[in-house]
């Protein structure tokens, strides 16, 4: 028997640390967000495919201009540093030298 593993990222802090909560009225799977530093406690699974909060993802770029690591932006916002990456490739700062 074969366990399907899948990533399910919170939409608001991009934390992988999710447990399922049941569902929803509408049937929908309702996940639970275990950063204690989101500022919502559950999602809906149809959030995940969202792009990250727009919140995140300006504190990510505030951070990468004042020089913090991507590792140490993940640790303080609650996320991974890959999601880190991925929003400072995507959103690309330009360097106004
Ligand atoms: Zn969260």
């Amino acid at each position: 028997m074969v366990t399907k593993i899948t990533t399910v990222k919170c939409p608001f802090c991009g934390s992988e640390k999710v447990s399922k909560n049941g569902h929803n009225k509408t049937g929908k799977q309702v996940y639970n967000c275990n950063n204690s530093k989101c500022s919502h406690r559950n999602f809906v699974e149809e959030y995940t495919y969202k792009a990250y909060n727009p919140e995140v993802r300006k504190q990510v770029l505030k951070m990468a201009v004042d020089c913090t690591g991507t590792r140490a932006t993940g640790r303080i916002l609650g996320i991974s540093k890959d999601t880190v990456t991925a929003i400072l490739k995507k959103t690309k700062t330009g360097h106004g030298r």
